[in-house]
């Protein structure tokens, strides 16, 4: 360890990218399916990429920093917002938008602003998007976990409310939830809103809903009332930019500028929010898929349903999550792992966590691909212990 480092950094280990690790370790000609990431498989149509190769030809000045102010894309994600949370025009404006390098970068804005310097700690449910924690870490910043139900992955809210009085550890600023929730598909439940509401108004409350355009479901029109809730959104979903590197935040125009303080003065190159005002003016065009892959998502889940060792839950987003049933396995990790390496092997890549297989929906020959991969994988790890 250099000596000149935060000792609490020596513990940790860089994230890696699933896609890196992938193409190490995939034998090269077989066609790859990429069902790890959630991304969209659809890559932006012809005519949108020449599109904004002639805005790179014809506007973009290589030599000149990008609008460190954002102003055209704040305006046009805040009507974007209204328009799809069915609002006055007016509800939310550009004072209403913090726009990040990815919405990781705004997740690492909101741990600056909140938690950082020893000022609280944050709370999560487990299992859920892992960069919360991830990042939060190399902050130094503590986090507490609380489980699910096994049944329906709605959050042990007894468990998070006591974590919340409890004055032992140090006292939580944030809570962070997802809309729904990655790896398990779920939405919140009215149940788990009420508690949000409930909170006190120290603690920031985090609903990250990166799947919006596949679940229909917002909290945008209550965040009006709640002047300590942000709303997290990306555009490497359903929006097809996860190349580009585009996240927003929907907040009070006070809790918008203070992340606008702990951001980096050019945190979006230029390119990039071209890329995001692009994709944005055609959204309905680049939206236009997300249907057939609802169908293909529920027809996935209808087929998984028939198999005996599987447990599979209706999913609001654009993957699904499967486990092995209790009575299946003590050692259901093991055999998940056997799965997932199988797959991976034959250039179909999938996550393998918390517990279960998270499998994002790809084209239809993808899909098809994945389901009879998973079926032989499960059959050759499952069969002897079946009968
Ligand atoms: C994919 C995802 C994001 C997106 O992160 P970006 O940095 O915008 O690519 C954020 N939150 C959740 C829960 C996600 O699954």
């Amino acid at each position: 360890m250099l000596p000149f480092i935060r000792s609490d950094l020596a513990q940790l280990t860089a994230y890696t990218p699933h896609t890196e690790e992938n193409h190490a370790g995939t034998a090269e000609p077989i066609q790859v399916a990429h069902l790890d990431t959630n991304e969209s498989p659809f890559d932006l149509p012809d005519e949108l990429k020449q599109k904004l190769s002639w805005t790179f030809q014809q506007t973009i000045e290589s030599n000149r920093y990008p609008d460190g102010g954002h102003f055209a894309l704040k305006q046009a994600i805040a009507d974007y917002v209204n328009e799809t949370a069915t609002l006055p025009a007016a509800s939310f404006n550009s004072t209403h938008i913090s726009v990040g390098n990815g919405s990781d970068e705004l997740i690492r804005s909101v741990l600056i602003a909140t938690c950082l310097g020893g000022e609280g700690a944050i709370l999560v449910a487990e299992p859920t998007f892992s960069m919360y924690a991830i990042l939060a870490r190399t902050l130094g910043i503590p986090v507490v976990a609380v489980g699910r139900s096994p049944e329906d992955f709605g959050i042990d809210l007894t468990a998070a409310q006591a974590a919340i009085q409890n004055t032992q550890h140090s006292t939580i600023r944030v809570v962070f939830v997802v809309h729904p929730n990655s790896p398990t598909g779920n939405a919140l439940t009215s149940l788990e809103i009420d508690w949000l509401q409930s909170l006190p108004e120290h603690i920031l409350v985090v609903i990250d809903e990166a799947y919006f355009e596949f679940s229909q479901t917002t909290l945008a029109e209550m965040l009006l009332q709640h002047p300590s809730w942000i709303i997290l959104r990306t555009f490497s979903k359903a929006f097809r930019l996860a190349a580009h590197r585009v996240g927003y935040a929907i907040a009070h125009p006070e809790l918008i500028q203070t992340l606008e303080k702990v951001r980096l003065p050019y945190n979006l190159p230029t390119f990039t929010q071209a890329a995001a005002q692009t994709a944005l003016a055609h959204r309905q065009q680049l939206l236009a898929t997300i249907p057939d892959t609802l169908v293909q998502r529920d027809q996935l889940t209808q087929t998984l349903i028939q198999h005996p060792a599987l447990q599979i839950w209706q999913s609001a987003a654009n993957f699904i999550y499967v486990r092995l049933k209790p009575e299946i396995s003590a050692t259901p990790d093991l055999i998940l792992n056997l799965v997932y390496q199988q797959l991976k092997a034959q250039g179909v890549l999938i996550r393998h966590t918390g517990g279960g297989l998270r499998i994002t929906i790809g084209t239809r020959d993808e899909n098809s691909r994945l389901l009879n991969a998973l079926q032989v994988a499960l059959d050759s790890h499952l069969h002897p212990k079946i009968i």
